[in-house]
């Protein structure tokens, strides 16, 4: 029986950030999520119920290999079911996360973005402890980010987007700074909003 997944859209874009920016993709954004960062500017509380198939054939509109599980918090949802059905398309699965839950088999890359560095509450921790990319969202608050004890091959600050310009500058002057003074570390932008896609 198929299971039946709470989505609130599947859209197709560029990726905006991190290793893949600027690769064509289409973006699941699965309903939901389990924390509530003050700046959380992702709309992903409504969503319609689809199935394996409705979601597979959603996808099939779309001409890239990419896939981005994203949300919310995507891991909360996806199953085992759905990543055989999108491989068995060809598609490449990567996946956005906070890492306070399991993840299933058949991820093909894993953007982790831990959040217990903003909330402190053990419900934040990330369970997961190695990932593809550690995408730390910079709020100006590095120390906290050198004490990550999880194993990622890249690296990636984000300046966080304020919602204040003047504000978001300075924090991606500093990120700039972060970066050239530990370049274990490389900067992240959300290009997406530089160029008024989705
Ligand atoms: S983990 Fe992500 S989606 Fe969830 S509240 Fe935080 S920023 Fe928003």
């Amino acid at each position: 029986m198929s299971e039946i997944f709470k989505i609130n859209e599947i859209f197709y874009s560029l990726q905006g950030e991190g290793f893949y920016t600027g690769v064509p993709s289409v973006f699941i954004r699965f309903a939901g999520c389990n924390l509530h960062c003050p700046f959380c500017d992702t709309q992903h509380q409504s969503g319609q119920q689809m199935t394996v198939e409705d979601i597979c054939r959603t996808v099939s509109n779309f001409p890239a290999r990419h896939i981005v599980l994203t949300g919310g918090e995507p891991s909360l949802q996806v199953t085992s079911q759905l990543t055989e059905a999108l491989h068995k398309m060809g598609k490449y699965i990567c996946i956005e996360t906070n890492g306070t839950h399991p993840l299933p088999d058949g991820i093909d890359w894993i953007t982790l973005s831990p959040k217990d560095i903003f909330i402190k509450s053990p419900a934040a921790r990330p369970i997961l402890k190695a990932c593809d990319e550690l995408k730390v969202v910079f709020t100006g608050n590095m120390p906290s980010c050198d004490g990550l004890d999880i194993k990622a091959k890249y690296h990636y600050l984000q300046p966080c987007d304020t919602g204040n310009t003047a504000e978001t500058q300075k924090l991606t002057r500093l990120a700039v700074s972060y970066c050239l003074a530990h370049p274990e570390w490389s900067l992240s932008l959300q290009t997406h909003k530089y160029l008024s896609i989705p």
